[in-house]
């Protein structure tokens, strides 16, 4: 094992730069690729994980390789995302600070491309770009690849899932073939191996199989609930945990949207990333994420690939992906660097044997965890509130007020200041907390209870003497609570008939006193609002 990255053979100006940045010893892949470039010619297929250090594995070496001395461009790097490649860019040039002469250019879509032609022409050693930019660039005969000496397609398997197989063919076609090919990838689909072999010259295959750090600082749990109580347990989950920080994986930009509009309507700091938004969107979310003002990102696995946040506290499943090893990248954004971290994944009753098929895959097994109560939530936020009160900064000149302060509070005694104070943030909880049910689901093969919670397709059980009505109407539509009660007082129903009012993008659930939901039924069925007829039922 090599802990120094002196006896890599790279040169003093980029050891000064990692050392800066504090790293100490080269992680795994880079003791294996780096030196094999600085000292081979040989083309490489690299498997390895998020997070194992794969942008200072071939960007060190590239650094080092480069002519200062022309402005041609020698290496061109590619990547799926235009998060990446800014990623991407901001590390290499800080690899770079002290070689001087160094010019990389990043270009990538939604993003002005006259700025992008303006810079290619001064000048760039290094393009970093995305395949569909840059084959536009191409088109317009901007760029040159002729002198591309080194070749780089990080998230390999990540870009052919982008569909991106056509341009990489196009772009592959300008570049000279005597370069040399280094190719990244998580996985090693049959696209990514057509691509190794139509391209590459006998690369050399490296395989890092274990993470570095991180993997086994992570414990996985998963929560089982009915599929209709996701959200409920997402934020419970959520509130369990005040000082959450961590990314809320989604299977669809869909389903990434609705969850970060429910979280964000619901008070959260809570933010979505997916390919809809534009670069400024994207950027707005990331930097205020990686700035810790958001503390829940809502994000789909291609947005979400390859960006480099530390000290996650948490990485959410709201629902598993689609392909069990995509669930290694998900956990893989937290427990690094030494820290510890929890992934989480919340499942139906269905989900049971995916779970299974992930502990094979990850070598590690799940625990159960239960959905805590709505009383474990609020005795958790209680103390969480009385810890921030402790450690509150009191500053001088909050003396001056006091005296008023306590002339207008002497008819209050110490227990009634504090407990007003505590209720100023806690009344929340309780309100919403106050009837909450259980929303845990027994393990299939136990014995369920009595039939009525392992029905499915109901959420959290309607409160006494209430009912649950679905209305085909949702925020789609512009529906607010307020609009939901004042349909209810059209139909004769006050604010005490009316319970929980959930609403979703294309409906809304809402717990009605039990004997007037037929009367609401009566009323609403076949009337219209905003010109769509109504269904409750
Ligand atoms: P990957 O591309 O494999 O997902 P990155 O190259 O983005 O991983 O690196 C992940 C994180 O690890 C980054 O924050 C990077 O700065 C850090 N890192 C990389 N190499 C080292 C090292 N040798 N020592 C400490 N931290 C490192
Ligand atoms: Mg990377």
């Amino acid at each position: 094992m090599i802990d120094n990255f002196q006896e890599l053979g790279l040169n003093r100006e980029l050891i000064q730069a990692v050392t800066e940045l504090g790293f100490t010893k080269p992680t795994q892949v880079q003791e294996i690729v780096i030196p094999r470039q600085l000292e081979t010619e040989t083309d490489i297929v690299c498997l390895a994980q998020t997070g194992t250090g794969k942008t200072a594995a071939f960007g060190l070496p590239l650094i080092q390789d480069m002519d200062l001395d022309t402005a041609h461009t020698q290496a061109l790097i590619l990547c799926p995302t235009r998060e990446l490649c800014r990623q991407i860019s901001d590390d290499l040039n800080k690899y770079a600070r002290f070689s001087k002469g160094f010019q990389l250019v990043s270009v990538y879509g939604g993003s002005s491309i006259e700025l992008q032609i303006r810079s290619l022409r001064k000048g760039a050693n290094v393009i970093v770009a995305t395949p569909g930019r840059m084959v536009d660039l191409l088109d317009r005969k901007v760029a040159d690849l002729s002198h591309v000496r080194r070749l780089v397609l990080d998230e390999a398997d990540e870009m052919l899932n982008m569909g991106f197989k056509e341009e990489l063919d196009t772009i592959l076609s300008f570049c000279p073939a005597n370069r040399r090919t280094l190719l990244f990838s998580a996985t090693l689909p049959t696209e990514v191996e057509g691509i190794a072999k139509k391209y590459m010259y006998k690369p050399e295959v490296v395989t890092v199989g274990k993470r570095n750090q991180g993997a086994d600082n992570v414990k996985h749990y998963y929560y089982m609930v009915q599929a209709r109580d996701r959200y409920l347990a997402l934020k419970r989950i959520v509130d369990y945990n005040p000082h959450i920080y961590g990314i809320v994986f989604c299977r669809t930009r869909q389903e990434t949207q609705e969850i970060a509009d429910s979280l964000i309507r619901d008070g959260y700091n809570a933010e979505a990333l997916h390919g809809e938004l534009s670069q400024t969107q994207r950027d707005w979310v990331m930097s205020r994420f990686r700035n810790k003002t958001l503390s829940l990102l809502v994000a789909t696995d291609v947005a979400a690939r390859g960006i480099d946040v530390n000290d996650l506290t948490h990485v959410i499943n709201y629902n598993l992906p689609d392909e069990p090893e995509q669930y290694t990248h998900r956990s893989g954004r937290t427990g690094r660097a030494d820290k510890t971290g929890v992934s989480i994944a919340i499942i139906n009753t269905k989900e049971h044997s995916k779970i299974r098929q992930i502990e094979k895959i990850i070598g590690k097994t799940f625990a159960q965890a239960k959905v805590p109560t709505g009383k474990e939530v609020c005795s958790k936020q209680l103390f969480n509130l009385i810890d921030q009160i402790e450690n509150t900064e009191v500053k001088d000149e909050i003396n001056e007020y006091m005296s008023v302060v306590e002339s207008k509070w002497a008819y209050l005694s110490k227990e009634e200041i504090i407990q007003r104070v505590l209720s100023i943030e806690f009344n929340r909880f309780l309100e919403y907390y106050k009837h909450a049910p259980d929303l845990n689901v027994p393990e299939p093969g136990t014995s369920s209870r009595s039939g009525k919670s392992s029905k499915g397709g109901e959420a959290a059980p309607a409160e006494k003497g209430f009912t649950w009505m679905e209305l085909n109407i949702g925020t789609r539509k512009g529906i607010t609570p307020r609009q939901i009660i004042r349909l209810m007082t059209a139909c004769g129903v006050g604010k005490k008939g009316i319970g929980r009012i959930e609403l979703y993008k294309e409906y809304t659930r809402l717990e009605v006193s039990s004997n007037v939901s037929q009367q609401i039924a009566k009323q609403l069925n076949g009337s219209s609002y905003r010109g769509k007829r109504l269904i409750a039922k």
